[in-house]
């Protein structure tokens, strides 16, 4: 076990993250933007290529999918996703019970597209009968959205349920897998799917700036002139990468160079099975080192993506997450705050380069901080 009273730092000195997101990245990756590209050059091409390739291989999407590559945010992945591949005369359910499906709303709802939502509470699943029969009532819904991992709770959402009752009613299936890509399986020869999108800076481990759709080239096809935004046209981007290798505008060179060496350490991991096994363990340890303090987590064990996890905030008055975030972090751990509608929570997170030691280090800091604020039972109000 570290000794908690020693700050602990990663190797380029900086704090690690325990958060949703940008992560802890290795040293080789931030080492990779030291380089400057020009977008025109043939190594930087290669790199695009490359990158793009190994993307679509991740889901097993050789014969099925493309990989439209996008500057921006993961946001910018999914508006760009949800802009380009739902018609203006299409409709769109969205499976909600986070933040995350919340946002899908919210740029439906500035796009102008025709989109209905279909909610459960934050710590349930969507429901995939209740989808079934929504289907069945409305003829008019073209597509559905998912967010596989809600990163707003850590909840691992039903996915491959979900894309076989949408694939009977004939629909298409979008997903926001920002969270789960690449620590979590998916295969685009076993799950039906149009289009799935993602970001270099969660489970990938690269630097944010780029967010990635990969998507049916028949659906990239159909989709042309649909987008209400020039940046966001997926189809346009899509166009632009096969016809000159180029992206359509500046390309984020450096965080593109950062993508490409994190996903060599990502394949020589192992790939999702590897990458997956050290989130689980992660998860593990700290889910079992938090109840072993006394705290709960708002998910059942079943629930819980090896992503991020939500703690009920403890009962006691002198428990004080201001506190033990600052605490936590002077001795080189960043937790991270609750984004609930109905409970007090914070986050932990399990994902990026960071193994069972820095877990155990946060364990210790969080309860030497519960020591100094005099906090002895961390169970949650009643
Ligand atoms: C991180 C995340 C996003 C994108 O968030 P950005 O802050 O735009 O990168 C979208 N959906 C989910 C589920 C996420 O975890």
């Amino acid at each position: 076990m570290p000794d908690p009273r020693k700050p602990s730092l990663s190797p380029t000195n900086d704090p690690w993250l325990l958060t949703p997101g940008p992560l802890t990245t290795s040293p080789a990756v931030k080492q990779a933007m030291l380089h400057d590209y020009g977008s025109r050059d043939q190594a930087f091409i290669a790199m695009n290529r490359r990158v793009r390739d190994s993307l679509v291989a991740i889901i097993d999407g050789q014969a099925s999918h493309v990989c439209v590559p996008l500057q921006g945010s993961g946001t910018f992945a999914v508006e760009a996703m949800l802009g380009t591949l739902v018609p203006r005369n299409g409709k769109l359910l969205i499976l909600v019970n986070g933040a995350y499906g919340h946002r899908m709303a919210a740029i439906c709802h500035h796009m102008d597209r025709p989109f209905e939502i279909a909610e459960t509470p934050e710590n349930v699943p969507v429901d995939v009968a209740a989808l079934d029969r929504r289907l069945g009532a409305d003829p008019a819904m073209t597509h559905v959205a998912l967010v596989w991992c809600e990163t707003t709770t850590g909840l691992l959402n039903p996915l491959s349920a979900v894309a076989d009752i949408v694939a009977q009613h004939g629909r298409r299936l979008l997903i926001d897998a920002m969270s789960a890509f690449a620590a979590l399986p998916l295969s685009a020869k076993t799950t039906a799917f149009d289009a799935v999108a993602a970001s270099s800076n969660k489970c990938l481990e690269g630097a944010p700036g780029m967010g990635f759709v990969l998507a049916r080239p028949t659906s990239l096809e159909q989709a042309k002139g649909n987008s209400p935004s020039l940046s966001l046209d997926l189809h346009e981007q899509w166009i632009g990468l096969e016809k000159t290798q180029q992206w359509r505008f500046t390309p984020p060179t450096h965080v593109l160079a950062a993508f490409h060496q994190a996903i060599a350490e990502f394949e020589a991991e192992g790939g999702v099975a590897g990458r997956g096994k050290r989130y689980t363990a992660n998860c593990r340890t700290l889910v079992d080192g938090l109840r072993a303090m006394g705290f709960q987590t708002l998910l059942p064990d079943h629930l819980q993506a090896p992503i991020i996890v939500t703690v009920r905030t403890p009962a006691d008055p002198r428990f004080d997450f201001p506190r033990l975030y600052e605490r936590v972090r002077q001795r080189g751990y960043v937790l991270y705050p609750g984004k609930l509608a109905a409970t007090d929570s914070f986050r932990v997170g399990c994902i990026g380069q960071i193994g069972i030691e820095q877990i155990e280090g946060a364990l210790a800091a969080i309860r030497l901080a519960l020591d100094e604020m005099g906090v002895v039972d961390c169970a949650p109000p009643k």
